[in-house]
């Protein structure tokens, strides 16, 4: 068994004051640093995605076209623009205790850590094989859109996956509990870091 933890896009866009800030964010990024912490030898690999986008396009129709508004469900906000500071990790997230970086969105939507490259310049499934990596543990922001997304694709990839619900924070509360439902009904345990 190789047991690897996902920090999904704790960056300060998505934390409180950032472009698309959730509630919880700043509390997600210093719960995720204490867990780490205190459970040194808990995983194998910890990877960390980064949503990090294009500032000079519209990211394949993510972000809203000038004078429109943003959906909120296909259209956001400019958001987690690389190189900005809304892009950087939030500084509550001791990124001393990630193993591997991801990036992902780059011209275009992407929810799903899956669909990112590694800084070493590896795909991500492939970083995710080479480690044989068994068993996941999914923390971060937002539990109704990246951490499902993420932890969808890697219960089809055949991993066990663990949502880890004191360490994750939703767009919406509507949004949030179906993503977990939705989660456990595909086969995810869904469960608390003390539970676990
Ligand atoms: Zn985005």
């Amino acid at each position: 068994m190789t047991r690897a933890l996902f920090v999904i896009d704790v960056q300060n866009d998505f934390t409180e004051g950032g472009a698309l800030g959730v509630d919880g964010g700043a509390a997600v990024a210093a719960g995720v640093t204490a867990y780490l912490r205190a459970h040194p030898d808990e995983y194998d690999v910890v990877f960390a995605s980064r949503d990090w986008h294009h500032g000079d396009d519209l990211n394949g129709g993510h972000f809203a076209a000038p004078g429109t508004e943003p959906d909120f469900v296909d259209t956001w906000p400019r958001h987690c623009v690389g190189g900005e500071t809304g892009a950087e990790y939030h500084p509550a997230l001791d990124t001393t205790l990630i193993d591997v970086h991801v990036r992902k969105g780059q011209g275009k939507p992407a929810y799903s850590i899956f669909e990112g490259v590694t800084d070493a310049g590896a795909g991500f499934t492939e970083a995710l094989d080479e480690l044989g990596v068994t068993d996941v543990d999914v923390a971060g922001i937002a539990t109704d859109y990246c951490v499902r997304a993420s932890a969808l694709d890697a219960l089809a990839a055949g991993r066990h996956v663990r949502v880890l619900t004191d360490l994750v924070a939703g767009v919406a509360p509507a949004s949030s509990a179906a993503a977990l439902t939705e989660l456990a009904a595909a086969g995810a345990d869904i469960s608390t870091t003390v539970e676990a």
